[in-house]
């Protein structure tokens, strides 16, 4: 019998991330956060070929069969820059088709002593995953999670400016809301998540219910 799996999808500074990493932790089940895997992909279509202002399919798929795991504990991976280009590469049918396998793989053999497997990201649900167990789907107000998105990356210590965090989310939930290939919807039996009022123990402990209230009525 393969174990549970829980996939966590939703839109950018939502809080999906946070979610997940503390269910995993909770419920000790490895977690994978896909969206890395991406911002690999864009960061070394950008060191592979600094010169080319298109990305074509080939340059992308020669930059995921470089992604190392090295490349994907960059701290650049979470630049500005690099997650926009993630999304761009996101849109391009043969790199999600290429990301599949690895994605189904930490699914059905969780690495480690673990109860299971969690994964992040925008079509865990509904492509990568479409048997999981589990299926949320986290989302806040835009203008909310650009506020988060400001805040992080001044703790960071860059210097943002909330007109273009809000610019930069927009143009990235359009890009990936309306890509042909995997967009952005939560799964037809995904339980909706909206965190624009609540602080991260509240979304943990309404996640959290989510599942025991999940369990009891499928036993
Ligand atoms: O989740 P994160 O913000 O790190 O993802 C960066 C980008 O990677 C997203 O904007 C999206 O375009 C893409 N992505 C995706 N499918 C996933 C995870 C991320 O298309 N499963």
């Amino acid at each position: 019998m393969t174990s549970p799996v829980i996939a966590v999808d939703g839109t950018a500074a939502s809080g999906k991330g946070t979610l997940a990493r503390r269910l995993a932790t909770a419920l000790n089940y490895a977690y994978l956060d896909t969206g890395l895997l991406y911002r690999a992909t864009g960061f070394l279509t950008a060191s592979l070929y600094p010169n080319s202002e298109k990305i074509s399919e080939e340059i992308a798929i020669e930059a995921v069969k470089a992604i190392t795991p090295e490349t994907m504990e960059n701290p650049a991976l979470r630049d500005e820059k690099i997650t926009q280009r993630a999304s761009m590469v996101a849109a391009i049918p043969a790199v999600r088709t290429a990301l599949i396998e690895q994605q189904r793989n930490f699914a059905k053999k969780p690495p480690g002593d673990v109860e299971g497997a969690i994964l992040d990201g925008r079509d865990i649900g509904t492509v990568i995953c479409p048997e999981a167990d589990y299926k949320i789907f986290v989302d806040a107000d835009v203008e909310t999670r650009a506020d988060r998105r400001v805040k992080e990356l001044r703790e960071r210590g860059v210097d943002a400016i909330h007109a273009r965090v809000l610019q930069d989310m927009r143009e990235r939930d359009t890009r990936d809301s309306s890509r042909s290939v995997a967009p952005l919807v939560p799964a037809e039996d995904a339980f909706i998540l909206d965190t624009t009022t609540m602080d991260a123990d509240a979304v943990f402990a309404t996640a959290l219910e989510f599942i025991s209230k999940r369990n009891e009525s499928k036993a």
